[in-house]
């Protein structure tokens, strides 16, 4: 496994590296597991430096805990699940996408079931939760890569996903392209920080096809997904309800994209720019610039 090279440079502008931040007190939601149809109760509390996102399942013998880090992601279906021996967590990746787009380092989330919940779809709840819970700061430099060189991963079907160099912090793009006339092409941009990210990213839902839905519920998946906090898409539009946004699709695959480069255990400063993207992929890349030789 590569190791992780983060560096504690200073920022271009010669300021101090930003400090790590977590969250000032514990606060707590439920809800139903958008796959497993499962309760689930989540208490999101405050982290220690240095420690990244941890997850722990408060419902198995001894409380294991699982580290939000690509090295202990599992292969699932349309989900980001990681695990740590037995003990699984699936569907973390919005939770994740909120914290890592507000900034937050550490966290210590217990969940008393398997799956996170779904909420309404989109991460908004958690970036509520978050803002309910306060943000501090820690006594320690952020954890940060600086990308040196282009890095690009293909997948099947034009997928590809590019992070070059920028300096300024991240920047991410996604592009889909669906044979749907509802759906059709749509592209989205931004330069990541805590306040486009709410305002642009956390509300967007997560979304199928209308035949990608009916196969999902044949495979024992989606059991918690209804027409509210999934938008389900056929030719003519989304069924049974209102967009959030024009290209909202494009934007939760960017919320999912952000989510999943908080497996990094640190932020980037780069221009991710993905086309097509999924889980695996995104993942794959995270894997690759982390395997990147450090500067
Ligand atoms: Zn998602």
């Amino acid at each position: 496994m590569p190791s992780a090279t983060p560096t504690n440079r200073p920022s271009p502008n010669g300021a101090s590296p930003r400090r790590q931040r977590t969250i000032a007190r514990a606060v707590a939601c439920e809800g139903t597991g958008l796959h497993t149809g499962a309760t689930v109760r989540v208490r999101i509390k405050p982290g220690p430096p240095g420690t990244g996102v941890v997850f722990v399942r408060t419902d198995l013998p001894g409380a294991p805990r699982i580290e939000a880090s690509v090295a202990n992601r599992i292969a699932q279906p349309r989900r980001t699940a990681i695990a740590c021996g037995d003990a699984e967590v699936h569907t973390v990746e919005h939770l994740l996408s909120a914290a890592h787009g507000l900034g937050v380092d550490n966290l210590e989330v217990e969940l008393d079931a398997f799956e996170a919940p779904g909420l309404d779809g989109s991460a908004i709840r958690y970036v509520e939760l978050l803002g309910e819970a306060g943000l501090v700061e820690q006594d320690a430099p952020r954890r940060e890569i600086v990308l040196r060189e282009t890095i690009t991963v293909e997948g099947r079907n034009g997928a590809t996903l590019t992070a070059s160099p920028n300096e300024s912090g991240l920047r991410v793009s996604y592009s889909l392209d669906y044979p749907v006339k509802s759906l059709g092409k749509q592209t989205v941009s931004l330069d990541v920080t805590s306040e486009r990210y709410a305002a642009e990213v956390a509300p967007a839902r997560t979304f199928c096809l209308k035949a990608e839905a009916d196969l999902l519920r044949m495979l024992g998946l989606g059991l918690g997904a209804t027409f509210q906090n999934t938008l389900v898409f056929d030719e003519d539009g989304v069924i049974e309800n209102t967009l959030r946004f024009p290209d909202e699709a494009a934007r939760h695959k960017l919320l999912d994209l952000v989510g999943d480069l908080a497996l990094l255990g640190a932020s980037v400063r780069a221009n991710v720019v993905a086309v097509k993207s999924g889980h695996d992929l995104n993942l794959e890349l995270v894997r690759k610039i982390l395997a990147a030789p450090p500067e």
